[in-house]
């Protein structure tokens, strides 16, 4: 996967050979010598991960951080921090801004790649979604830029068999989190593809069980393949780390445990979760909102137009028939104007709710209007298609509407026109046509009733 890399650092030898690596690995590589220069290179887009130095003259790596993770534009490109600091109060301190991850310098090659890659493909994923949730227009994401995750506890599995390093663990993370813990790693798959944890802590501490089973078990598992893994390992265990890393495990830290580093960087990942949740959430919203009508369920005006353009060209494609109805509701506006607009409401649903009752699950029913509906009827030619109206109509006539509180009985009819393709010049505007000038002349001919027009 290819993927644009910033790389931030006031000393251009120190740029060179980060620029060097990841060219190796085919990656694209842009490079800033100071906090406002790279500032203006993520404001431009385009930037899939920066690797930032902290000590610069004038304004430090912590403070780009804070800023892009504050800006909406910004917020969601990943940052490591490179630093010749490990202290953990400075780790600690480049978490707190925002910062997903650090490395330290020299730059291990390994681990530089591995965390490269494991956040470029986090951050492919959530562009993904922020591409489909545009259409939402109020993504909402505002929450999430507050300083931890705004009050809320994150709800944390941790696998560990050892009591000690259980009990530390809990009482570390007791304020940030609501912690469960397992010690059989079978178990804990169980749990965790059973209930909606937004972080599992994976302790590689087991006499005799292989960590990173479990870890790709949680990877590969429909239930559990977004939620956050975070390694607890020990000294030394740099091999499992990277091939954790490349598993698709998001972090991992190393004991003795310092408990502000432990908080920082769960919190960190459930932020990044609770962020792409609330996209893939929104994605599913605006989605729906695009296609259904939200009082009948029916499919809206905007998907018919599209999508009969489609099916009517499929059909001239392979020589089949296809017919369409019109549907509108009788006198409809008496209805509301001696019962009220709810009541109205009730009708128009129960109307829907024939409609699907009475077509097959390939016909295409939408609501075109208010009271008006048009029903699309793939391989179905003329004569059939009447036929259906006609069952309609029935079924709306003949079945007395229940409504209100008190359920009312209520006599409802409708009028239908019945039109069919004809000839590959057709359009969804001239099928639509014919359709609405046949409904025009049921209405006139007295209404409750099916007229068809030959084109
Ligand atoms: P016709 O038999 O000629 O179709 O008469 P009609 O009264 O059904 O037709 P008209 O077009 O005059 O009125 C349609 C009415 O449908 C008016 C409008 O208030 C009502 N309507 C449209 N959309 C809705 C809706 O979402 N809910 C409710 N309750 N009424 C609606
Ligand atoms: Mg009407
Ligand atoms: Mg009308």
């Amino acid at each position: 996967m290819t993927a644009r890399i910033l790389v931030v650092d006031d000393i251009p030898a120190n740029v060179k050979l980060l620029e060097a690596r990841l060219l190796a690995e085919y990656f694209d590589v842009v490079t800033a010598t100071n906090g406002e220069e790279a500032l203006a290179i993520c404001a431009n887009g385009q930037v899939d991960l920066v690797l930032l130095d902290i000590m610069m003259p004038g304004m430090d790596g912590f403070e780009v951080c804070e800023r892009l993770k504050a800006d909406k534009a910004t917020m969601h490109i990943p940052v490591v921090i490179v630093t010749a600091l490990d202290q953990p109060s400075d780790r600690v301190r480049g978490l707190r801004a925002g910062a997903d991850d650090f490395l330290t310098k020299p730059v291990n090659d390994q681990q530089l790649l591995a965390r490269v890659k494991s956040l470029v493909r986090l951050k492919a994923l959530t562009d993904e979604l922020r591409i489909r949730a545009q259409a939402a227009q109020d993504i909402g994401l505002d929450f999430l830029l507050s300083d931890g995750i705004g009050g809320c506890k994150g709800k944390a599995l941790l696998v560990d068999e050892r009591r000690n390093s259980q009990d530390r663990i809990a009482q570390i993370l007791r304020k940030t989190a609501d912690l469960t813990v397992v010690s059989d790693p079978q178990k804990a798959l169980f749990e965790a593809a059973e209930n909606n944890y937004e972080l599992v802590l994976v302790s590689t501490n087991f006499a005799d069980y292989d960590p990173l089973r479990l870890c790709s078990q949680l990877r590969s598992l429909e239930r559990t393949r977004f939620v956050p893994l975070l390694l607890v390992c020990d000294q030394g265990e740099e091999n499992t780390v990277n091939r954790a890393l490349e598993l698709g495990v998001n972090d991992y830290i190393i004991r003795p445990v310092d408990p502000n580093e432990l908080i920082a960087r769960c919190n960190t990942q459930f932020r990044r979760k609770r962020y792409n949740d609330h996209l893939r959430t929104s994605v599913q919203n605006s989605i729906e909102l695009a296609v259904a009508d939200p009082l009948t369920g029916l499919y809206n005006r905007r998907y018919l137009d599209t999508h009969m353009q489609l099916l009517i060209e499929r059909s001239i494609a392979r020589d089949r028939l296809l017919s369409v109805l019109a549907v509108d509701l009788d006198r409809f506006k008496s209805v509301n104007d001696t019962y009220g607009h709810d009541v109205g409401d009730e009708v128009l649903k129960e109307f829907a709710r024939r409609i699907r009752q009475t077509i097959r699950g390939i016909d295409l029913a939408c609501r075109h209007g208010g009271e008006e509906f048009i029903i699309v009827l793939p391989d179905t030619e003329g004569a059939i298609a009447e036929k259906v109206a006609e069952r309609l109509r029935r079924e709306i006539a003949d079945v007395p509407f229940t409504v209100g509180v008190d359920e009312q009985q209520l006599n409802i009819t409708a009028s239908m026109g019945v039109a069919s393709l004809s000839g590959s010049q057709e359009t969804p505007a001239t099928l639509l046509k014919r359709a609405d000038v046949a409904l025009y002349e049921a209405k006139a001919r007295g209404r409750n009733r099916v007229v068809a027009r030959a084109a």
